[in-house]
């Protein structure tokens, strides 16, 4: 297998393993980044920007809810389709990397997809679609591979259907709706009013609360 020579191999391309390289490429280094998923991380696809979408949507929802009382009527429908597109068209490009990659490249970069181990001294073995690829770095090494979503050790959750932040962020479907399609914008009774675009009859065929079909969230890492 031969051996590719660079300066700097960066292991992980999110925010911090992005910048580094581009600034070291920049400084006229030569740079290897390695990214077993997508240049980024966590922040553009299932962290920072797209959870801001849900809050924005989230916070929208609740402020018309208090019209009633203070400012008039509203009728709330919440919808998580809009939600959902913008996630994918505004935020994430459907969790497509290219144009970082191609940003990246344009500093001088170079580029390797896959999971890269140490391997040796100044050495790094990239697992890649083509097979595995040995870099030789002459310079140093940076490890960025940043968090992965934390998985509480609760009794039965590892045999459950359970969401990280990457499901909750992805999902075009909130889960309690696809039970109950149409209805059910609201589980309190508190709630259940015209003003929230559903009518206690409607609310009545909504079955049982939705928390014990509803997958368990676990926190990724932190905001
Ligand atoms: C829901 C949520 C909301 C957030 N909101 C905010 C916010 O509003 N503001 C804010 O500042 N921060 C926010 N964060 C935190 C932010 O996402 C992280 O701080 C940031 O992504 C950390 O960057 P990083 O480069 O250290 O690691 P990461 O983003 O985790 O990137 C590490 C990269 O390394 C790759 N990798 C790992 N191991 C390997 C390997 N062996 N080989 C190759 N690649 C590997 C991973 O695939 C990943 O792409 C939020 C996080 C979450 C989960």
């Amino acid at each position: 297998m031969s051996i590719e020579e660079t300066d700097i191999v960066v292991i992980g391309m999110g925010p911090g393993g992005e910048d580094a390289a581009g600034k070291l490429a920049q400084a006229g280094l030569h740079v290897t980044g390695v990214e077993a998923r997508l240049v980024g991380g966590e922040c553009p696809y299932w962290g920072c920007v797209p959870s801001k979408m849900m809050i924005r949507a989230a916070g929208l929802l609740a402020e018309a809810r208090r019209i009633p009382g203070m400012a008039g009527t509203s009728t709330v429908a919440p919808d998580w389709a809009p939600v959902a597109a913008r996630i994918r068209d505004e935020a994430t490009d459907s969790w497509n990397d290219k144009v970082a990659v191609d940003r990246f490249l344009s500093k001088g970069g170079h580029f390797v997809r896959g999971r890269g181990r140490i391997t040796g001294r100044g050495e790094v073995t990239v697992d890649s679609a083509g097979g595995p690829r040995v870099l030789r770095a002459r310079r140093g090494i940076v490890i960025a591979t940043g968090t992965e979503p934390s998985v509480p050790p609760i009794r039965g959750l590892a045999g459950t259907p359970y969401w990280t932040n990457r499901e909750a962020i992805e999902t075009e479907e909130v889960p309690w709706w696809r039970r109950c399609p149409g209805c059910c914008p609201s589980r309190s009774p508190r709630r259940a009013n015209s003003s929230q675009g559903f009518s206690a009859g409607r609310a009545s065929r909504c079955g049982p609360a939705p928390a014990p079909s509803m997958p368990a969230m676990t926190a990724g890492s932190s905001p």
